[in-house]
């Protein structure tokens, strides 16, 4: 079976100070907790401080984003060998406010695809339609959009070792969940166009969480919907509490 994966996207949030506080109280939040996969995605500069307070610990490190060349002349970019040399395992790709923000698209969230897996690194691949894009019946078109060419060109082996998240844009931030219905339909959804790519097998094993406004009183729900195999969880992961009581929903 998929075990779950419950990962705190910290987004551009606390200081290498606060984020080591942060991992030194999760980890006595989290003792005994069992079931779930964790892991925090610190921004770069908390990286390799994060790193070693996590040293021996169940929980997992992973980035924000990343560019797809080994090293080279990129003036602010950080590559998947720098990464990897830190510690980290997973890398989250394509989140909505990189596609919004900083010219994301579906073909550079490719190449990022594939530089991370060629290093070892396991993509968290982001997914979601916007607003009117729901409300204009678009939702499906597009997010098979975002999975054809995000994901173009890998094998089954590559794709079933993804993690990917739908992130209903609309949700994000907002207080706005989608309700667990909504989130199992789009989960189970895309777990049907991996089978189109990679067949039942691979798609069976790919890990699919709902990210969007994920709090306390709600992950619960979410996390007993078949398709949904863990949360991608903003502004509640970045106190110990509320995310250490997201973990023990799984
Ligand atoms: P919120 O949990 O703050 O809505 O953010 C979700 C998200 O974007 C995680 O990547």
């Amino acid at each position: 079976m998929r075990v779950p994966l419950m990962a705190g996207n910290w987004k551009m949030y606390k200081t290498v100070d606060q984020a080591v506080e942060f991992v030194r109280g999760l980890k006595a939040a989290l003792a005994g907790a069992g079931g779930a996969e964790v892991a925090v995605c610190p921004p770069f500069t908390a990286l390799a401080a994060v790193a070693r307070e996590l040293a021996g610990s169940q929980i997992a490190l992973g980035a924000q984003n990343m560019y797809w060349a080994e090293e080279g002349a990129f003036t602010g970019e950080i590559s998947p060998l720098m990464l990897k040399e830190i510690g980290c395992r997973y890398i989250i790709l394509g989140h909505s406010e990189r596609r919004q923000y900083f010219g994301e698209t579906d073909q550079t969230v490719n190449k990022k695809v594939k530089a991370a897996l060629k290093h070892g690194l396991t993509p968290i691949v982001c997914v979601g339609e916007q607003l009117a894009e729901r409300e204009a019946g678009r939702t499906e078109a597009v997010i098979k959009t975002q999975i054809d060419g995000s994901l173009a060109g890998l094998t089954a082996d590559e794709l079933a070792g993804l993690v990917v998240a739908y992130e209903p844009v609309w949700a994000i931030g907002t207080g706005r969940t989608a309700s667990t219905r909504d989130a199992q339909q789009v989960n189970g959804y895309i777990r049907a166009l991996l089978a189109g790519l990679a067949g039942h097998g691979a798609a069976g094993r790919v890990r699919i969480q709902y990210g969007g406004s994920v709090k306390p009183d709600n992950a619960a729900g979410l996390m007993a919907e078949p398709d949904i195999d863990g949360a991608l969880v903003g502004g509640a992961s970045l106190q110990v509490d509320s995310f250490a009581a997201i973990v023990r929903a799984a």
